[in-house]
């Protein structure tokens, strides 16, 4: 089979002929239809999610939507010509934050699909069936690949802060990926919303899903146009951006009671806060990582009812997926990319 594949920690993928995954017991081989490609899959090709020399060459890729074809011994809860997306984090489902369906937190977590073992940027893939879960009837391939990450995180984030009617939510970053689901998710949880990003093509995205407003985090007012929706400071600052400046901005904006959700892990990155404000306005700082396999389910039905609209602006084939990485660097590439599979590519 072809496959973009990964040979040092840091390299662009190169597109090659491959040996096909054979499933193992409890796993299941996937033929992909679709594979989403953001701003995660650039960062752990990086080697910031794990960079160990045993994990390579690597097929990146963990928004991987496909149909089943083969069971290996033991895989329960598949069947043959089920549609399925993958769910990125590999737990182990026993242990006591498994059984409390905060996956992300497992106590033997064994990495991430992508870095610990092959990702969906190739015409088959195989995982643990645990990792497979069921795409709603109707939501075609490439609107599904937001699903896993782009639209169960920001699902996650709104249980993380609370999100609810009456809250103030400024997204930081809200025209990419996770951003613009964020935005749209915050109002299923019946907040407003005041979307922050670069560029206008960006901030008129935010806009059209709903946005009260919008404002380029490089205006030398944004903190004045802020302010001019909210005089009293925000309820919550979501940062996905994850720099210096952006973290800083998202504590500045916050009102009293604010909640602020931190979702980047950039090694080395540090923000200051202040105790004395901590205190007396009683803010609240939240670290929010990834979703469990519940939120993503809730999330694909929000989908299928078309609450949430999956936006993915470009799709290409295996071969071209250099290309949207190309456009993830320049930051002007809008909510996600999809690579699509299709049979001779
Ligand atoms: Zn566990």
């Amino acid at each position: 089979m072809y496959a973009q594949v990964l040979h040092e920690w840091g390299g662009e993928v190169v597109y090659e002929e491959v040996s096909t995954p054979v499933p193992g017991a409890g796993e299941a081989l996937v033929k992909v239809e679709a594979c989403g490609v953001g701003l995660t899959v650039l960062n752990y090709m990086q080697g910031n999610m794990g960079r160990r020399p045993e994990d390579l060459p690597r097929i990146p890729g963990h928004e991987v939507v496909g149909k089943v074809v083969e069971l290996g011994v033991g895989a329960e809860g598949l069947q043959v010509g089920d549609r399925v997306m993958a769910y990125f984090y590999l737990t182990c489902g026993r242990c006591d934050f498994c059984r409390l369906a905060h996956e992300p937190l497992c106590r033997n977590f064994q990495g991430y699909v992508g870095v610990a073992r092959d990702g969906g940027y190739a015409e088959y893939m195989t995982l643990p069936a645990a990792n497979l879960l069921p795409v709603p009837d109707g939501v075609p391939p490439v609107e599904a690949t937001a699903i896993p990450d782009a639209i169960a995180t920001p699902f996650h984030v709104s249980h993380r802060a609370g999100i609810g009617p009456g809250d103030l939510v400024v997204v930081v970053g809200a025209g990419g990926g996770v951003g613009i689901h964020m935005v749209q998710m915050a109002r299923v949880f019946g907040a407003e919303v005041i979307a922050i990003d670069l560029g206008e093509e960006k901030l008129r995205a935010t806009r059209e899903v709903g946005a009260v407003a919008a404002f380029d985090f490089s205006s030398p007012d944004l903190l004045d146009a802020v302010h001019s929706i909210a005089p009293l400071g925000v309820s919550v600052a979501i940062d996905l951006v994850g720099k210096p400046e952006t973290l800083s901005f998202c504590q500045e904006i916050l009102g009293r009671r604010g909640r602020m959700v931190f979702l980047t892990t950039f090694p080395g990155i540090t923000t200051e806060v202040s105790p004395r404000r901590m205190v007396l306005e009683e803010l609240t700082l939240i670290g929010s990582r990834y979703t469990s396999r519940w939120e993503l389910l809730k999330a694909a039905q929000l989908v299928a009812e078309g609450r949430i609209k999956p936006i993915v602006s470009s799709v290409v084939p295996l071969a071209r997926v250099r290309e949207l990485h190309e456009r993830l660097r320049a930051g002007t590439l809008l909510g996600r990319g999809a690579i699509v599979l299709e049979e001779g590519t």
